[in-house]
């Protein structure tokens, strides 16, 4: 088998590529529950030699490709998910569900992975193992890796002669607006950043604003744990191994002449390690329920988790800078300096299989990347022309991790 011809598949199945995607950019969909996604999805694969697992928890699929020769199983992931948020795009395929758009550019990844299933079903005797598509639902909050791998997504069976064939790699990759087209990025070990959230309940005792010490005012304690979050970071946190606390809601009171009984502050932290990750709720706590008991006060501060670090296997990262080397050239592969601090639910699957997750550019000729709308924005847009590129990318990868050699 040649790997020198995928490109030229994938272009030839641009046209595949392009209608999905519209169509999916068109029906958005929220959350874990995607039935219209998931019939699209289902119509592309149509025709296809896969065993279609559909899963019962969410609306995910997973689609697995045996080749005609032995070997194990590479997984492939597609989010489907869209974003609760206004579309002002204009572009004439723009959503039709209102409060509702494509705005991570998961219809993409999902369009793209269709039509990798589609180069690789094509090779589908030569392939030396199989191929596990992952086509995921709630990607954007939900957690929907997580519910897929519950429900067996790596419990692959055994080949028909009833030798094993697990997974032993994962790939997923990312469209995003700040590289330009042709461009792929990535590294090994943290990737993207661990995102859980807080929430801070601070009781005091409610009063005339006049008298103040006949009250327990919480509102200058909240703001004092608001700033005493910054200060931990700063005097506890390893400035090599860093940490970013966010505040990014407060709320406390009703009119200017009254001390309220409660304020309420919520925020977000990110790390790039679990180590960190740790610390920094151990902190977080002790700072918060200590201050208000200096003041006389009770806070209960309520964590949250997220979504782990996306943490890529060295070896991993480097073979899939290798790959899009091969694929794109030297110059357009570049090696992250650090970690993005978003998160990723491809962390669930990352921390059963190794892998690599990767950044595939999608602002186009005439536009700087620097200052096109970005992923999440109502105006952000992909071009299409990084489709072909994340397909061949998919299938290549696929095909080396299962031995092929160009
Ligand atoms: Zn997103
Ligand atoms: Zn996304």
């Amino acid at each position: 088998m040649t790997l020198d011809t995928l490109r030229a598949e994938a272009i030839d199945l641009q046209g595949d590529t392009v209608a999905l995607r519209r169509s999916l950019h068109q029906r958005p969909e929220l959350g874990n529950e995607l039935p219209v996604t998931r019939e699209l999805v289902l119509e592309s694969l149509e025709g296809l030699p896969l065993d279609l697992t559909l899963h019962q928890t969410t609306s995910g699929i997973s689609a697995l490709l045996t080749g005609g020769k032995p070997g194990p199983t590479v997984l492939l992931r597609g989010d489907m998910d869209a974003l609760p948020l206004h579309e002002d795009t204009g572009l004439d395929f723009s959503s039709k569900s209102e409060g509702c758009m494509h705005a991570c550019g998961h219809d993409t990844h999902t369009a793209m992975l269709s039509s990798a299933a589609k180069v690789l079903s094509a090779h589908r005797d030569e392939l030396p193992g199989r191929v596990l598509f992952m086509f995921q639902p709630g990607e954007e909050g939900h957690h929907g890796a997580k519910f897929m791998l519950e429900e067996g997504l790596l419990d692959v069976p055994p080949l028909a002669d009833g030798t094993e064939s697990p997974v032993t790699g994962a790939f997923a990759l990312h469209i995003t607006s700040t590289l330009p087209t042709g461009m792929v990025a990535t590294r090994g070990g943290a990737c993207m950043a661990s995102a859980d959230q807080f929430y801070i309940r601070v009781h005091g005792a409610g009063g005339h604003a006049s008298e103040p010490f006949r009250t327990i005012d919480p509102i200058p304690i909240a703001c004092e744990i608001v700033q005493a979050l910054q200060l931990m970071i700063t005097r506890r946190i390893d400035v090599f191994d860093p940490a970013v606390v966010t505040v990014g809601r407060i709320h406390a009171g009703t009119v200017n002449n009254i001390i309220p009984p409660l304020a309420e502050i919520e925020g977000t932290i990110r790390t790039v390690s679990e180590s960190t990750r740790a610390k920094v709720h151990e902190h977080l706590k002790r700072v918060v329920t200590s201050i208000a008991e200096a003041h006389g006060a009770t806070a209960e501060p309520e964590i949250v988790l997220g979504y782990p670090v996306t943490s890529n296997h060295d070896q991993f990262a480097e073979f899939t800078l290798d790959s899009a080397t091969q694929v794109l050239g030297s110059q357009n592969v570049h090696r992250l300096p650090n970690p993005i601090m978003g998160a990723e639910d491809f962390s669930y699957v990352l921390n059963e299989v190794p892998g690599t997750m990767m950044f595939l550019g999608g602002t186009g000729p005439g536009r700087d990347p620097r200052t096109a709308p970005a992923n999440h924005s109502n105006l952000v847009t992909f071009d299409e022309a990084a489709m072909p590129i994340g397909v061949e990318l998919y299938a290549q990868m696929a095909l080396r991790h299962l031995g092929v050699q160009a």
